[in-house]
């Protein structure tokens, strides 16, 4: 197949070579109020316990557990102690104190009896049910004990993980840099103010594409603009990016047209491979850098833009932010209908939706699949990958990667 399609880079070479030049920056301390989807740099080790002190998982009594080993028992209430005040009295045989839920359990005590379990007269409770050593005690430490290795280097922070952080008391973690990643729209028949197309113009789609991917995947989208074939603008919006940006991507302009200037400046001023990728949409792709910056030229259609974004620039720009493994995880469908196509030497990624039915996972063809054509691309959740040949018949394994 290679021999009769003898110019493209198969897909893996392609992403192999773009994920070999796209580095982890430098780390810094971030505010954990702006670390959610960073990556850590060091290994998180507790300075502090979870809980910091032994307390109640219930609202009860505070008893000694001797004293309500045969029930019904009676016990004198000492205090009542709430969440976020320290016991002032220690309890002793035939006494309780009153306690609630998350309160530091008092001296003398070594269990609770939840509230349910209790009956109260003037200030004596009385108990009915018996409870053992620690009963509904959750011990300091419980969760995380101080010394701990809480998280591991290069952790991927979700909410939960941001929670930990709190919990511990740090305001703040070296982790890697959110990144910020340019957005340049190229193309002389491009406008994006509203206004009536004049003849041969069309409406800039890619830019707020290509920024709201950015955003969902947890970039800092900077809008860079739409520039017209022209080099000195091309050039001017390029070199304004690496100099703001940790990484540009542009769209259009990179394939085999008389006035796709990107690839001319960007032969200037960078230092860049142009590929034809045996995919299919996205076939072209420029990648390469300016100086230290790398840049995705990824091509004009708009469903290759995004596509190109998906296979190259989204790996690229999480493995810059150390995420460890940042090529998204194709899991394995049941076509519900025939995916065909043609053998042409190339990967196929079909936009598709995707539906959790029965327990699989159930792919079914979305409606014009034409690199042009946008509309599938906002009505499918999913790329199924064809590898070369025929295609699928209905009930065929496929392998898909789920987008949202
Ligand atoms: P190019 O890669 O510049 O040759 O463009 C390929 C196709 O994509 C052409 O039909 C362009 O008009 C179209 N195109 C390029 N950039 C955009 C854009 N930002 N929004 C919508 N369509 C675009
Ligand atoms: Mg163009």
């Amino acid at each position: 197949m290679t021999a009769r399609f003898p110019l493209m880079i198969p897909f893996e070479d392609a992403r192999t070579y773009v994920l070999a030049r796209c580095t982890r920056r430098a780390p810094t301390l971030t505010p954990v109020s702006d670390a959610l989807g960073l990556v850590t740099a060091v290994e998180v080790i507790a300075q502090e316990s979870i809980p910091p002190f032994a307390n109640t998982a219930m609202d009860g009594f505070a008893v000694r557990s001797s004293d309500v080993a045969t029930v019904p028992v009676q016990l004198r209430i000492i205090e009542t102690i709430a969440a976020g005040h320290a016991p002032e009295r220690a309890v002793g045989h035939g006494e309780a104190s009153r306690i609630m839920t998350g309160a530091p359990i008092p001296a003398g005590a070594d269990a609770v009896v939840m509230v349910e379990k209790t009956s109260v007269s003037a200030d004596v409770v009385t108990v009915e049910a018996a409870v053992g050593e620690g009963h509904h005690i959750r011990p300091a430490g419980d969760d995380v004990n101080l010394g701990d290795l809480v998280f591991a280097e290069s952790t991927v922070l979700t909410a939960g993980h941001l929670g930990v952080l709190c919990s511990l008391g740090m305001n703040e973690i070296e982790t890697y840099p959110r990144l910020r990643v340019g957005v340049i729209s190229t193309g002389d028949e491009l406008v994006d103010d509203g206004g009536v197309l004049a003849p041969g113009q069309i409406r800039d789609s890619n830019r707020r594409t290509l920024i709201s991917l950015l955003t969902t995947d947890g970039f800092v989208a900077v809008d860079l603009g739409l520039v017209h074939d022209e080099e000195a603008a091309i050039e001017l919006a390029l070199l304004r990016g690496a100099d703001q940006c940790d990484a540009i991507v542009t769209s259009g302009g990179v394939s085999m047209g008389d006035f796709d200037y990107v690839k001319a400046v960007l032969d200037r001023v960078g230092d860049m491979r142009w590929m034809q990728i045996a995919i299919k949409p996205a076939k072209p792709l420029a990648f390469g850098t300016i100086g230290e910056t790398p840049v995705f030229g990824l091509p004009g259609n708009p469903v290759s833009s995004m596509v190109s974004y998906e296979l190259f620039a989204r790996p690229g720009l999480r493995a810059m932010m150390g995420v460890p493994d940042p090529i998204r995880t194709a899991i394995q469908g049941v076509a519900a209908e025939p995916l065909a196509r043609r053998p042409d030497g190339k990967t196929h990624f079909s936009r598709v939706s995707a539906s959790h039915e029965d327990g699989r996972v159930v792919i079914r063809s979305v409606a014009g699949q034409g690199s042009h054509m946008l509309t599938s691309m906002a009505r499918s959740n999913a790329l199924a990958v064809l590898p070369d040949g025929d295609g699928y018949v209905e009930g065929d394994a496929v392998e898909v990667l789920l987008l949202n």
